[in-house]
């Protein structure tokens, strides 16, 4: 009988792996795929809320595609409860699908700060299509938008509300912006870029509710100095999809614990994705990256693997990078380890500021920013993320890059780190082109 996959989430990870299975399989296995949500890319969103692409272009997989696939689909339904010794998924419409092996790619949720009036009129997640909607049918050109959060989701809408004419403030408990993304001095630089474009932030400010008033929404703050906004967004973060899993016996921590072939401790249960707890690429311990290459990644080995290759997963790079205002933001790997040897740079004019983090020989992180217009900004988001990547032993460039951490480029040449990514590949032989297959899954 043929194998039966099945696949449960259809965003990023979901759609690789099904691509995967399908590229990879000797004999023609069945797929049945079960999402709450039609198969599209959360990452494209904010093009879609300044209305750079229509809602059209947000989906990654169109019911032809699925048909030609050959998967059979269950959308708009949720799995509540895996059975992981009969082998059986139950849906939310009661309906059961028995499988050989499946794959857990349900993703996460966006959270909201806890404060009462959070889930009231005109406060808004972004994290869904449909939140996106409703954000969509709310901000007008002139409106006053309060962001709650100044982490990295709230950083990659950013732009798109400016650019629908809206008045934007900023509002993070944390005593900095992007907290889990940048350092202190990268952080203050960011404030001042953002502050001179017009945008109001405040940090070290803590939400304790939200008032409906005549139609507009009051947010009092603790220490005073309230604010009256058209709209509120939340980006108080996310939480992985993993309550419906409860009875399953699938080990659970931050996320669905995976090992390096990204198996969950139920040998044909896999994870992938955002709900995935697997191993990072610098220190092979498991964590939650949340971040979309991981996901596609995941996806790529988990597929290969149920289509009976032997692939082992080297591990995510944690990677972040966003543009504000035309300011370039982005940090690898591990930017905030506090015992690692560094080195870093200002100019304060641009701003640019570049921080290097080592062990031994090795560029272990990087944190870099700089105007999207100065050439090098670009190049060397690139090229650093290249030499964490690669690991790469630095030498005698080590202490070239101590001395100048602006200048990247011979590091990264004499080193010779584009020889050694390019015939790095995830399941070991290079990418097919996607054929008739959007390009984004
Ligand atoms: C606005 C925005 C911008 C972003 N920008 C970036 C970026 O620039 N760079 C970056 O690296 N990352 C970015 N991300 C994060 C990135 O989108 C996620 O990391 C990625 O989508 C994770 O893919 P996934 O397949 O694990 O989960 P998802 O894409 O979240 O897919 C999960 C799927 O599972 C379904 N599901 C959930 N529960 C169930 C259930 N019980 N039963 C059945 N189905 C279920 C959901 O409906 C969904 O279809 C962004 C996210 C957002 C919201």
């Amino acid at each position: 009988m043929a194998a039966r996959h099945l696949i449960i989430g259809g965003g990023t990870a979901g759609m690789n792996a099904i691509r995967t299975i399908r590229e990879e399989e000797s004999e023609r296995s069945t797929i049945t795929l079960v999402s709450a949500e039609k198969p599209y890319s959360r990452m494209v969103l904010p093009y879609y809320l300044d209305r750079s692409i229509a809602e059209s272009h947000v989906f990654t997989a169109t019911a032809k595609v699925l048909a030609d696939w050959g998967v059979t689909p269950h959308l708009g339904k949720r799995a509540t409860a895996l059975d992981t010794t009969a082998n059986v998924c139950t849906l939310d419409d009661g309906a059961t699908v028995e499988y050989d092996d499946c794959l857990i790619a349900t993703g996460s949720s966006a959270v909201r700060a806890p404060v009462p009036g959070a889930d009231g009129r005109g406060v808004h997640s972004f994290w869904t299509l449909d939140q996106a909607r409703g954000v969509i049918a709310q901000i007008q050109p002139g409106s006053h938008v309060v962001m709650v959060g100044a982490g990295f989701i709230a950083f990659t809408i950013l732009n798109s509300i400016l650019a629908l004419g809206a008045k934007l403030t900023i509002v993070e408990v944390a005593p900095r912006i992007l907290p889990r993304m940048i350092d202190d001095t990268g952080a203050q630089l960011v404030e001042a870029w953002l502050t001179k474009h017009g945008v109001g932030v405040r940090t070290g400010a803590k939400l304790t509710r939200i008032d409906d008033v005549k139609g507009r929404l009051r947010l009092k703050m603790a220490a005073g100095g309230d604010l009256v906004a058209d709209v509120v967004i939340m980006a108080t973060g996310i939480r992985t999809n993993l309550d419906w899993l409860k009875s399953s016996g699938v080990k659970v921590n931050q996320g669905v614990v995976v090992d390096d072939h990204l198996r969950s401790s139920v040998p044909n249960v896999y994870a992938a994705g955002d709900v995935a707890e697997g191993p990072d690429l610098l220190s092979q311990a498991n964590a939650v990256h949340a971040i979309e290459p991981t996901a596609q990644e995941h996806g790529r080995v988990v597929g290969a693997n149920m289509a009976g290759k032997d692939v082992r997963y080297r591990g995510s790079l944690i990677i972040n990078i966003v543009e504000v205002c035309h300011l370039d933001v982005a940090s690898f790997g591990a930017w905030d380890d506090a015992r690692a040897e560094t080195a870093s740079g200002v100019r304060a004019d641009r701003p640019a500021y570049r921080k290097l983090l080592w062990k031994g020989e090795r560029l272990t992180g990087a944190i870099i920013l700089g105007p999207s217009s100065d050439i090098w900004t670009t190049n060397d988001v690139g090229m650093l993320k290249g030499l964490v990547q690669s690991g790469v032993a630095l030498g005698r460039w080590k202490a070239h890059l101590k001395k100048n951490p602006f200048d990247i480029k011979p590091a990264f040449i004499a080193t010779k780190t584009t020889s050694m990514l390019l015939p790095e590949t995830i399941l070991g032989r290079p990418s097919k082109a996607p054929g008739e297959t959007p390009v984004a899954v």
